[in-house]
């Protein structure tokens, strides 16, 4: 891991880092961002700048009176509760899926669902908002996803392995952000399996027809 953090190339944008900063991205948006920063020492000093570009903007905001009891309010709910043991997050050792994602998967790595959706790639969804969606991303070494456009952003983060499409190669940590302008054919690389964790905020457009009819099942 030490090694992968060192070679990051590929960075998170300036907005969204800052959509992340203010909270205003979707949750599957926010999951890749928490998830690349826990890798990347770069994208982490960043983001604790524009955090605290946001707390002097707290510090500098007028005050609003809350309710007159509504410390004490707060200070009983604080003595009435009990202290809740947190549950343990099940985790794997060398496991290929950062902290702030492990909190979406049960299990470990291999009792997990993938499913296939064609030319050997096979995908886990996973549970967030409806605004945008985010998957895992399981590519076959040596195998290429259908080449496809974009109608909003995809967001695509390389958990292990690498791919290369038309724009550059992205390896363990890298995150490559695709828009409209985007029409590519990644394709991941011999030796391990590429997995990757994507959000996109709309479907993506696949070029070939036989493409575009599985993307009516597979919800991509
Ligand atoms: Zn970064």
């Amino acid at each position: 891991m030490m090694n992968d953090m060192k070679q990051i190339k590929h960075h998170l944008t300036e907005p969204l880092l800052i959509g992340y900063a203010a909270g205003t991205l979707p949750e599957a948006f926010n999951l890749v961002v928490a998830t690349h920063i826990s890798m990347c020492d770069t994208c982490r000093a960043a983001l604790a700048e524009y955090e605290a570009v946001g707390g002097e903007v707290m510090l500098d905001a007028d005050p609003v009176d809350v309710a007159e009891d509504a410390l004490a309010a707060t200070l009983a709910m604080i003595d009435g509760g009990h202290l809740a043991e947190r549950p343990k997050p099940i985790r794997t050792q060398n496991s290929v899926f950062p902290g702030p994602l492990q909190d979406y998967i049960s299990g470990d790595f291999d009792s997990l669902k993938w499913r296939k959706v064609g030319g050997g790639v096979s995908q886990l969804v996973l549970n967030t908002s409806k605004d945008a969606s985010v998957r895992l991303l399981r590519i076959p070494a040596g195998t290429a996803v259908p080449d496809h456009g974009h109608q909003g952003t995809e967001l695509t983060l390389v958990l292990q392995g690498a791919f290369t499409d038309e724009e550059d190669r992205f390896g363990a940590g890298d995150v490559e952000v695709a828009n409209e302008d985007l029409h590519h054919t990644p394709v991941a690389e011999e030796g391990v399996d590429c997995i990757c964790l994507a959000a996109t905020d709309a479907p993506l457009l696949f070029n070939g027809i036989v493409p575009r009819i599985a993307q009516k099942f597979i919800g991509i």
